[in-house]
């Protein structure tokens, strides 16, 4: 009940002393002071359910309340009022955080000091097959991993492990176990199925590459100790020397060929400043005169230019991967093979392709192709003096120019590898929107 306002004490002791002076006078002082009381309990009481009625919806304003009972309204309003902006803030916070953990792609299970689970999110669902029964069941009876069971007793350091999923083969999962409050714990689960192949390829990369530069290494170390050799002749020591060179030529070509590739692996696509119109009949007699350097008069070249539609592309980059498509019909053909680069043009856009009648590729091997290192003989391969590279160069070169390497290949008879452009990278031979390229470039 709020204090009484100066005003009601001034107004009801006025009216107590008013009855006290006329009520002897009219001899109804008693009757006068009962008045007065049940007028003031009416009042009060009317008071008191104009407050209750408010009270029944305090964020409204309070009308017709005496000013004391109107401010105990108004400070009850007030704290409402507050109280109800901190708990729509706790609302949207929560609704947004609900939002963000369905957004997830890493599952999260919330669970408590008895394993069981109490909610988690969408991503859960997918990376752990839980739905809405299994809330209230023990995790581990649905995910059945003894190092899961471990990491949850707390016996694995960093909160932290990988296991394969018992739902996807193939699938690595890193689950890592957060304590939240001594009730609730919280247990993320991610897939690391795609970390985990690049680390590996990565590995694989580095192994590839170190042994690569070991076999000429060790070939240069070799000839180098018997070169300093006390008894060997001044004109051994010079025989010795020019058998360095191939090793070293080797070497160069590898660390040429791995720059190349990682340049063209991390920068971004060419922009529209780089790109020249490149007049593939100049870029195919410029690689072919190469080639037949390379080949020596052991085989015949043939150029079959259908069309001269000009290609989209970085001029630089499309002569190296042509080269290395002509230089490896060159290396894996025999004397007397025919090696024809072809050029022609269909609906789907424009097609550059090198085709020899050599030793031919077995079809296994054929989707490996583009793998870096990847050989279909290596003892075969190095006799022929390869980097292992030349392929994954030509693949990231055309992805750079949006376009793809087809391959087809008889074992025995003969192959071709085709750089599909889609119309996209072509532009019609009276074009002069971009400059013409050069194609007397020396290698890339
Ligand atoms: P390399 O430097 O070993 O030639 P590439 O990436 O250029 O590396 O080629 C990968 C493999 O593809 C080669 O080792 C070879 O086995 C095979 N290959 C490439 N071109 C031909 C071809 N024209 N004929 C037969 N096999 C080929």
């Amino acid at each position: 009940m709020p204090k009484l306002s100066m005003s009601e004490i001034a107004a009801l002791g006025a009216s107590i002393v008013l009855a006290l002076l006329v009520g002897p006078a009219l001899g109804l002082t008693p009757w006068l002071l009962l008045a007065i009381a049940l007028a003031w309990i009416a009042y009060q009481s009317e008071q008191h359910r104009r407050f209750a009625r408010w009270a029944r919806h305090p964020l409204r304003r309070a009308r017709g309340l005496a000013p004391n009972w109107a401010e105990t309204a108004g400070s009850v309003h007030r704290s409402v009022h507050t109280a109800r902006g901190r708990t729509r803030n706790i609302l949207r916070r929560m609704a947004e955080l609900q939002i963000v953990t369905e957004a997830l792609p890493d599952a999260a299970v919330v669970i408590d000091s008895r394993g069981l689970i109490t909610r988690y999110n969408p991503a859960a669902g997918r990376l752990l097959r839980l739905n809405g029964k299994d809330v209230g069941r023990d995790l581990l009876m649905l995910v059945r991993d003894p190092q899961l069971a471990r990491l949850l007793d707390g016996g694995i350091d960093d909160h932290v492990l990988e296991i394969m999923s018992p739902f996807d083969a193939g699938v690595r999962l890193e689950v890592r176990v957060i304590d939240v409050s001594t009730r609730t714990r919280l247990v993320l689960v991610r897939d690391v199925s795609q970390l985990y192949r690049l680390l590996t390829m990565r590995q694989d990369f580095i192994a590839n590459v170190s042994h690569e530069l070991r076999t000429p290494l060790t070939v240069v170390a070799g000839y180098l100790e018997t070169m300093t050799d006390e008894d060997v002749s001044d004109i051994d020591v010079q025989l010795l020397a020019s058998k360095l060179v191939s090793p070293v030529h080797r070497m160069e070509a590898l660390v040429g060929d791995l720059l190349l590739l990682t340049r063209l692996e991390a920068s971004s696509p060419p922009s529209d400043s780089e790109l020249e119109a490149i007049d593939v009949a100049s870029l195919a007699q410029a690689v072919v005169r190469e080639a037949e350097g390379l080949s020596d008069g052991r085989h015949e070249f043939r150029l079959e230019l259908h069309s001269d539609v000009r290609i989209r592309g970085v001029s630089k980059e499309l002569h190296s991967a042509l080269m290395n498509l002509v230089s490896n019909a060159v290396r894996y053909s025999p004397k007397g093979g025919v090696i024809t680069v072809s050029f022609e043009q269909s609906e789907s856009g424009a097609h550059l392709a090198v085709s020899d009648d050599g030793m031919g590729i077995a079809p296994e091997h054929i989707s490996r192709l583009t793998e870096r290192f990847y050989r279909v003989d290596l003892a075969a391969a190095r006799v022929r003096g390869g980097t292992g590279l030349g392929l994954a160069i030509v693949k990231h070169v055309l992805k750079r120019h949006h376009s793809t390497l087809s391959i087809q290949s008889e074992l025995g008879q003969g192959s071709r590898f085709c750089c599909d452009f889609p119309s996209t990278q072509t532009l019609p031979a009276n074009d002069v929107s971009l400059l013409e390229a050069s194609p007397e470039i020396d290698g890339y």
